[in-house]
């Protein structure tokens, strides 16, 4: 038996005939299929706008700059999130800093925000921005973070990179009703894929619009947005802000529109292997992961906690051990703080104490809608075997 990942694509041949049929077009860029994507996503959503990027990374980074984020400015985020959940706001010039965890869902902890906002107001350091991570795709408790945000006055962007798929109380990820700004990914191991790809969704057509012009060099084609020169010019564009090109292509957006067909499909199968190990391993000396009554996760990751003290290993040792008998099994996330990185921006080591406990124990096993019964069987049987 070959490995088997923690995460992988399913591509289909309807998925690769759609990709084709954009190559063989007048357009591989820029043509009918980026728009039609973002309203397949936005209509998916429940919400009005959506800005197609060439990643999540980007879709972050233009969505800081949408809320305008400039230069010494404060962001919070997770500990427990990919690094591109921080590095957006350090690229506008921003302060990072790092709530703790929810030691039961691992999504940021929403009385550890409250009594650190409490703090900041105190010594006049409040975030413009919070990012809250919807870790492995269940929702953060969006209307707490959302109450909080306007006795504080931040702005909310969902980092919705695990998520697109999940339900928070009966509103699909996405919908923004407790935020300014949503995120998705839709790189390959994610819940959809467009090769690499993310977007951005709003319900504020402000917002829209900004979002438009920082993904494309900060330059408009309409007409009445743009403003009156000297020489009263008619020229069809105009630079009105520094922007970048992260623009997704018509190829991308063809195998993102294909996988949308998917989606529910993809996430109700997600939900049938997860709760096939919630019954094998829930005896096993590991925690299996906890979901909120209120959250439907969209299940991009499945996430075990291991007993270190009942097993007398080290967490990597199992991990180890595991990935020895071919199953890759991988660490969803080292604390931010602890990069290299940030260490050399002044975080120290135990910053965030349910985060350090996380990280000693957390393991991500396999979990993708193509996985088979004998490949599950598989994880299971190995995990059976190191984790009694
Ligand atoms: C994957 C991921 C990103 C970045 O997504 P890309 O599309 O690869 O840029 C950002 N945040 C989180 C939480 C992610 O998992």
């Amino acid at each position: 038996m070959t490995a088997i990942n923690y995460a992988r694509q399913d591509i289909i041949q309807e998925d690769i005939d759609a990709v084709v049929e954009v190559l063989k077009s007048d357009m591989l860029t820029q043509g009918p299929m980026v728009p039609k994507f973002e309203d397949s996503v936005s209509k998916y959503a429940g919400v009005n706008h959506a800005v197609a990027t060439n990643s999540a990374t980007s879709a972050l980074h233009i969505a800081c700059l949408a809320l305008d984020i400039k230069k010494d400015d404060v962001v919070w985020t997770s500990a427990i999130t990919f690094v591109a959940s921080a590095n957006c706001a350090l690229y506008c010039g921003a302060k990072v800093d790092f709530v703790d965890i929810d030691p039961s869902t691992y999504n940021m902890c929403t009385s550890k925000l409250e009594e650190k906002l409490e703090n900041a107001k105190k010594n006049n350091c409040l975030p413009k921005v919070v990012i809250p991570v919807h870790l492995c795709g269940q929702s953060c408790d969006m209307h707490s973070i959302f109450e909080l945000s306007k006795k504080y006055g931040f702005k909310i962007i969902e980092d919705a990179s695990h998520a697109i798929g999940g339900r928070y109380k009966d509103q699909p990820i996405g919908s923004c009703k407790y935020s300014d700004i949503t995120i998705f990914s839709f790189h390959p191991v994610k819940i959809i894929t467009s090769g690499e790809g993310g977007m951005a969704v709003t319900k504020s057509r402000d917002i829209y619009k900004k979002l438009s012009l920082y993904r494309s060099h900060g330059i408009t084609g309409i007409k009445e947005d743009m403003i009156e020169t000297p020489q009263n010019e008619t020229w069809n564009y105009q630079q009105l802000r520094l922007g970048f090109n992260y623009r997704m292509t018509d190829i991308h957006a063809a195998l993102g529109i294909s996988q949308m067909n998917r989606i529910d499909e993809f996430v109700t199968k997600r939900h049938h292997i997860a709760a096939r190990y919630d019954d094998e391993l829930s005896s096993l000396n590991m925690k299996i992961p906890l979901q909120n009554d209120f959250n439907y996760s969209a299940f991009h990751l499945y996430v075990i906690r291991a007993d270190l003290k009942k097993l007398n290993k080290t967490h990597n040792e199992i991990y180890k051990s595991i990935c020895e008998k071919s199953v890759h099994v991988n660490l969803h996330y080292i604390p931010v703080y602890r990069q290299p990185y940030f260490q050399n921006l002044g975080f120290e080591i135990g910053y965030c104490p349910e985060s350090e406990k996380y990280f000693q124990e957390a393991l991500s096993i396999p979990m993708y809608p193509s996985m088979t019964d004998d490949q599950q069987d598989k994880v299971i049987s190995v995990l059976k075997d190191v984790l009694s």
